[in-house]
């Protein structure tokens, strides 16, 4: 077998499990591996540390996946690593929920692969040229454990570039062609999934438990969703009998989407608005009409894709959070979150700190939200964790 080994000193996080190994901690390549190629680490005394994936295109070098030397990475350790990722989200299932994400990547030990379920349909990300070479083995173990009517390829391009990938062909990679729109259920309220052109992989259902928890607070109240997308807030926010929801996204495909959901769960008697436009600007558009709201959510993409994006994202998510608190009635809800990895809770806590300051308004933090159970953070891979947000009392 080839293999790397590291600089002296470099081996550090590979002991404590971390799965990545950048190319500038690498001394030496031994052999001629080929991207995706599974190689061993080994130490700067040549003693083995762990198995992995090579790329040598990736800023990655190897992903790392065993570090037990006898065990040997063939079909079946790649069929229960599967089996395992699946186990775990075996309770998510219900009369109330069928759809979420069956594996994680790094989260869930197999780097670059994620799944997502839509009801009877499975949505695939391939983002490494070591999942790649399994695909056969993932689609017969996908099909054995689910009998699926379709698994749909929706692997990200720019994320496979990173790799030194070739952007993937998509479409169905088993069974049949999901229909335009799929009809999942998340905590008993139905959602249209455009699984071949929605945003991520069709539905953010990430933000499962967060949509739960923040419309418990709507009963009666004026609430605003900005960067609605299908809903998730919204309709959540209506099942609770909020006085009215506004919706706000750029996107049409996303308000149309949201206005079939809304028609679906017979939600239509909820005076509700459906805004198409930029929500920086739509925030401006409020304040001058001197339109207040009892419960504002911002729910915007991901503003730092890099720590080197930190500050400009950080004044981003400030400006647009201090937008939302001039339009709270007193007392008012900002249920604020943010999906860039590189800017952490504590980091957020202060962003928000600084937009009360210059909006002049009082906070208090009465909640802390993160991501749910079928996106959970390794404890060896703090990198995973992504998703944050804050419910903040507004005075
Ligand atoms: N809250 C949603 C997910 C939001 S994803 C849910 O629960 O499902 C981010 C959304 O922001 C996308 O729908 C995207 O179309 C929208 N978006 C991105 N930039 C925007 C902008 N500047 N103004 C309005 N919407 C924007």
């Amino acid at each position: 077998m080839d293999s790397v080994r590291l600089k002296k000193g470099k081996e550090k996080a590979v002991r404590q499990l971390h799965p990545w190994v950048f190319s500038g901690a690498i001394d030496q390549v031994k052999g001629k591996p080929e991207n995706g190629d599974i190689i061993m680490v080994t130490d700067s005394n040549n003693d083995f540390l762990a198995y992995g994936f090579f790329n040598d295109k990736s800023r990655v070098a190897v992903r790392l996946l065993e570090w037990n030397l006898e065990t040997e990475i063939n079909e079946s350790w790649w069929r229960n690593k599967i089996r395992n990722a699946v186990k775990l989200r075996t309770d998510l299932h219900s009369e109330k929920t069928n759809t979420y994400r069956l594996i994680f990547s790094e989260a869930d030990y197999l780097p670059g692969l994620i799944v997502d379920r839509y009801a009877d349909f499975l949505s695939v990300q391939i983002l490494t040229s070591g999942v790649e070479r399994i695909k056969p083995v993932l689609l017969d173990e996908l099909q054995n454990l689910f009998k699926p009517k379709g698994i749909f390829d929706r692997s990200d391009a720019s994320a496979r570039a990173h790799e030194g990938m070739e952007a993937s062909s998509g479409g169905v990679l088993l069974g049949t062609e999901p229909p335009e729109f799929v009809s999942v259920r998340e905590n008993g309220i139905f959602y249209q999934v455009n699984i071949a052109e929605g945003q991520k992989s069709g539905f953010y259902c990430d933000q499962r438990d967060n949509r739960k928890w923040v419309a418990e607070y709507a009963k009666g109240k004026k609430v605003l969703d900005c960067f609605s997308y299908s809903g998730g807030f919204s309709l959540n926010a209506m099942r609770q009998e909020a006085s009215e929801v506004i919706s706000v996204d750029s996107s049409a495909l996303a308000l149309d989407t949201l206005k079939k959901n809304i028609e679906i769960n017979e939600f239509h008697h909820i005076p509700h608005r459906l805004v198409q436009s930029d929500v920086n600007k739509q925030l401006r558009v409020f304040r001058e009409e001197n339109e207040k709201f009892d419960i504002i959510i911002l729910d915007p993409p991901k503003y730092a894709p890099s720590r080197s994006a930190i500050t400009k994202a950080s004044r981003a998510y400030k400006d647009l959070n201090r937008m939302a608190m001039l339009l709270l009635n007193d007392g008012g809800l900002l249920a604020t979150f943010s999906c860039s990895g590189a800017v952490d809770i504590s980091m957020f806590k202060q962003i928000i700190a600084w937009a009360a300051l210059d909006a002049g308004k009082n906070v208090q933090f009465i909640q802390q939200f993160s991501q749910p159970a079928d996106h959970p953070v390794r404890s060896s891979f703090p990198e995973g964790e992504y998703l944050k947000g804050l419910l903040c009392r507004v005075s």
